[in-house]
């Protein structure tokens, strides 16, 4: 590590980890005796469910639960005082950063030990950030792009940093820079036995590997990132979009997987799929690029030139929070009922397939249905599959996202059938795998789907930092047995 990220790492948690030496010391006894929370102090705030402000951030209100305490940690001290109490009271909790979780695993109608508020961001004089887990994707982008650098991490602006990483972190640059967890430095991670250790190549080196992929909220809380940066100086975004019958659009969708998995690896696209007008689907583009204005354009013409879109395409160049900003509005948070579900697909599917896929999305008009696509490839795979956690280096070539969203929660009992036919209907070119940072409870097998070969080795490590599963959640890895 170099001397001035270490000075810089042990300034900005010395004062967190003092604080923890004084919470640890005889709280236990005194909270004990009932399970009313304690009093707030300056590194944690509790909330009862009679608060308005007891409802945590839940970005799936299919999922939204109010808990009977949430305590709000404003330092490291916090988060292991909140924990304590959980523990002596014998209360169960869930751990929660930005919410975002598809299926809500950071709810509870217990308690929710809550990192929101832990959202500092710093960079260092070496151009790496030290990052609060409550930090979101677009707090984050703004802090860093000053400097023109930047974590390739996910899409959306909300998402926090504390559930993002766990499950790989895939987004705008993942093919040009990988993933966001490969830019994981070192992690501070509050353990099941009360302490708090560093994760990193050198030092808990299997819990490092872990919380790279092998899912969020398993292993223990973690209370601060540190991550290494990738230049981005400027970037362009080409916006296209067409209105097309099944059988173009399935021929369409074909050529599309070809030409991105195969364009330079500073190019990436992803493509939105939905009913449009009646016997049409409407295919919005998303096309950005790192690379030079010559390479850009004439992968973007590739694209272009096999099916005229609907208006001429919309480019916009400049910094990397501006394109960013462009997808996705700063405080993007749709109030709405969703069911996701996801594949890595193997191989690209030829336009038969995507045809009767289209028919069937095109006949859902009125269902809330919509396919995300998007390219890996690249960077992504340079690392060997069993670098880190996540398993599905070299075999996924495209990750695709199911989506079911109703205004109610009925309404989503007649998209769901529909996502899952769309599912079966790709299902021949899956990888049999699914992304964990887009958990589906109903997956069976989910955890061949989510780790692989890789799980053995989770539930190894969970024994060994968690051997009591006090970090749980309904799809989290359970420690192996003897
Ligand atoms: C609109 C939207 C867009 C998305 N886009 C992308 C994308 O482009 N790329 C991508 O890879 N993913 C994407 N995701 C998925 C997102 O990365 C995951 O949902 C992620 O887990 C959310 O993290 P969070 O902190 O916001 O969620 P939370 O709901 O707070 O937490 C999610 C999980 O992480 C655990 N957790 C949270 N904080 C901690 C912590 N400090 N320590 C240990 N465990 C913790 C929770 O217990 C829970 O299991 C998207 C999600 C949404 C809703």
């Amino acid at each position: 590590m170099p001397q001035n990220r270490r000075a810089f790492l042990t300034d900005a948690l010395a004062s967190g980890t003092a604080l923890l030496a004084t919470a640890r010391s005889g709280l236990s006894g005194a909270w004990a005796q009932g399970a009313q929370p304690p009093p707030d102090t300056p590194a944690v705030i509790w909330k009862t469910a009679g608060d308005v402000a007891a409802k945590a951030r839940a970005f799936n209100k299919r999922t939204a639960k109010t808990a009977q305490y949430r305590a709000i940690c404003q330092t490291e001290a916090g988060v292991a005082e909140a924990l304590e109490w959980a523990r002596a009271n014998a209360q169960s909790f869930s751990i929660l950063s930005g919410g975002h979780c598809f299926e809500g695993f950071s709810q509870s109608e217990t308690a929710v030990i809550d990192m929101s508020a832990m959202n500092s961001l710093a960079l260092t004089p070496d151009r790496e950030l030290v990052a609060g887990p409550g930090a979101t994707l677009g707090e984050m982008n703004t802090a860093t792009d000053p400097i023109s650098y930047a974590l390739p991490a996910g899409y959306c602006p909300t998402v926090g940093l504390g559930g993002h990483i766990g499950g790989g972190g895939i987004g705008l640059w993942s093919r040009a820079y990988g993933l966001a967890c490969d830019h994981l430095l070192s992690a501070r991670v509050l353990i099941a036995n009360g302490q708090i250790v560093t994760a990193s190549a050198t030092e808990n080196a299997d819990l490092f590997w872990a919380l790279r992929g092998g899912g969020s909220g398993s292993f223990g809380i973690i209370t601060s990132f540190a991550f290494r940066l990738r230049p981005i100086p400027r970037a362009t975004l080409i916006e296209m979009h067409w209105d097309l019958p099944p059988a173009e659009a399935g021929k369409f969708l074909t050529a599309w997987q070809r030409s991105s998995y195969g364009a330079d690896r500073r190019v990436t696209s992803f493509l939105y799929a939905e009913p449009g007008a009646p016997g049409l689907l409407r295919l919005r583009l998303r096309f950005l690029s790192i690379a030079d204005r010559a390479t850009s354009f004439a992968a973007a013409m590739e694209i272009y030139q096999i099916a005229r879109p609907v208006t001429e395409p919309y480019i916009s160049e400049g910094t990397f929070l501006q394109v960013s900003d462009r997808l996705w509005p700063r405080g993007y948070m749709p109030e709405g009922y969703f069911k996701f579900a996801s594949n890595f697909m193997a191989r690209t599917s030829n336009a038969a397939t995507w045809e009767s896929t289209m028919k069937l999305l095109e006949a859902s008009r009125g269902a809330g249905q919509a396919l995300v696509l998007e390219t890996l490839g690249g960077a992504i795979d340079d690392l060997p599959k069993e670098a880190t956690a996540y398993a599905h280096r070299g075999a996924a070539k495209f990750l695709f996202q199911f989506e079911t969203v109703s205004r109610n929660r009925s309404g989503l009992d007649k998209g769901i059938p529909i996502m899952r036919a769309l599912q079966q209907s790709l299902s021949a070119d899956t990888t049999g795998g699914a992304y964990v940072n887009y958990p589906d409870l109903d997956l069976p097998n989910w955890q061949n789907a989510y780790w692989g070969d890789n799980y053995e080795r989770l539930t190894r490590i969970k024994a060994k930092y968690d051997p009591g599963n006090l970090f749980r959640h309904a799809q989290s890895v359970p420690p192996a047995k003897g």
